[in-house]
């Protein structure tokens, strides 16, 4: 029984004091123009969801905020969300203000905040999204609240709670969003979901997974239907003239591949048949399933402080299935990277060169030579795609030769007597191939080294 009082309780309850504050003031802004202000999208999802735990939690374990405003009477100049978030700067002198987007949305952000920690507030003017075309940019225009919620992807996105009077907490349902998060079922709005915006099919499985829902059997047939229809083998030919389409593709891959249940999700993509919508060539099949998951291992075993973004190269294995054009061509429309472009580019080729080189090396000092120019991402994706033995050099390489280091360094060197220059980078090669090869172990035996090899200072 969602009845405004318990909607209200249940918000005053799950958000912080200063949260719960931000939202009345910017309610009280929206009211005294007559316009009505919404909480809509996942922050209305979660709350929901939480809403059975009676506990207090911090409002950080909230998403980002999603607000609507309904400004029937909008000022000529400027959307009525920008107006709502500039008066409300007024009154929160240290939040951030951005206006962004075609339609002029307006983001409040507080970083490092005593009361709200980092807080990202977007106030939206309610607006209906038409496609041209499939896949298109939308194109924008004012609208009511209900057209606002039609034009979002799931029933349980399509919620909203009313923050102005008279019915502050009404929650407005068009869609049956309350009977799908009952049912733990993902449900689109309508059968075109899918051939408007292909990044859904990629939000679909993300809040499936994440959320441990089913995605409706009637929603599942859009997919296959979208899929079937070969739209998304057209828009890949055109990829270049959707680059808003490439943003949203890319951050939902980075989403799903950097999420603790990444693979669960990949795996469902895989059987909806929908890693077609990041190549039509691109197949989950054995081999890349165990390649994934051997990365995922060589990240977690060799990137222990998290420097790389684990997910980009995930990323770069599913696109290194393909054809070297092909997958530049993909990794070049969404905009990864200049070095994930670069690597992919040159991938063949190096495993070219380590084909031809790496199985003649014996000595330690060899394989470092050879694996040396490359780093850890590229080391990773080589390990996963190159045959057993190359793997196993990659493997002692990382554990073992990166770990040594000669006995004397280039202050010893001017210590010895060696004058400082040029003639010091090769000097400090051959030590460390010669403690990499087991010549020499301690620093007697590399002055003696030295002194053999290249004549007393
Ligand atoms: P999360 O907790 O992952 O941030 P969220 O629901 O807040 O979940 P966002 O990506 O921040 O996800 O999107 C906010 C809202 O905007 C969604 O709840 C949904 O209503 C709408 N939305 C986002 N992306 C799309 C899309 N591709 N098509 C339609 N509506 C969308």
């Amino acid at each position: 029984c969602l009845l405004p009082r318990v909607v209200r309780e249940l918000l005053h309850d799950r958000l912080s004091p200063a949260l719960w504050n931000l939202l009345m003031a910017i309610a009280k802004q929206a009211e005294v123009r007559g316009w009505q202000l919404y909480l809509v999208g996942g922050a209305v999802r979660d709350l929901l969801l939480s809403g059975t735990n009676n506990s207090k939690q911090a409002q950080s374990s909230l998403p980002d905020i999603d607000l609507v405003v309904d400004g029937f009477h909008q000022t000529a100049d400027q959307a009525a969300g920008v107006e709502l978030a500039r008066s409300l700067q007024q009154t929160y002198p240290d939040a951030r203000l951005q206006v962004h987007g075609r339609f002029q949305t307006a983001a409040l952000t507080w970083h490092n905040h005593p009361e709200f920690d980092s807080l990202w507030v977007d106030i939206a003017t309610a607006r209906t999204e038409f496609y041209p075309y499939p896949a298109a940019n939308p194109e924008v225009e004012a609208s009511s609240i209900r057209q606002d919620l039609y034009r979002r992807d799931f029933t349980i996105n399509a919620l909203a709670i009313r923050l102005t009077p008279p019915r502050v907490g009404e929650m407005l349902d068009f869609f049956g969003g309350l009977l799908d998060l009952k049912a733990k079922q993902i449900r689109v709005l309508h059968a075109n979901s899918f051939i408007e915006d292909p990044t859904r099919i990629f939000r679909a499985v993300r809040f499936a997974v994440r959320l441990g829902f089913a995605i409706d059997p009637q929603t599942e047939g859009y997919i296959h239907h979208a899929i079937a229809s070969g739209v998304y083998h057209r828009i890949q030919l055109e990829m270049e003239k959707t680059p808003a389409l490439q943003t949203r593709l890319k951050q939902e891959l980075k989403y799903i591949l950097e999420a603790p249940y990444w693979k669960s999700a990949v795996r469902l993509l895989s059987d909806l048949g929908a890693m077609c919508c990041i190549h039509s060539n691109l197949h989950l099949d054995d081999r890349l399933w165990w390649q994934l998951r051997l990365v995922d291992r060589w990240l977690r075993r060799f990137d222990t402080n998290h420097t790389l973004e684990q997910w980009l190269v995930l990323l770069e294995v599913l696109l290194a299935q393909l054809a070297t054009p092909d997958r530049v061509k993909v990794a070049e429309n969404l905009q990864l990277p200049a070095d994930s472009i670069e690597r992919l580019r040159s991938l063949d080729q190096i495993q070219a060169n380590l084909m031809a080189n790496l199985p003649a090396c014996f000595r330690p000092s060899q394989i470092y030579q050879h694996l040396h120019p490359y780093n850890l991402p590229t080391l990773t994706l080589l390990a996963v795609l190159m045959p057993r033995h190359t793997r196993r050099q990659i493997w002692h390489y990382l554990t073992h030769l990166t770990t040594v280091k000669p006995p004397i360094d280039g202050n010893d060197l001017k210590a010895m007597g060696y004058k400082p220059g040029k003639q010091y980078k090769p000097m400090l090669e051959a030590l460390l191939n010669a403690t990499l090869d087991g010549e020499i172990h301690d620093r007697s035996q590399a002055e003696a080294f030295l002194q053999a090899t290249f004549p007393s200072p």
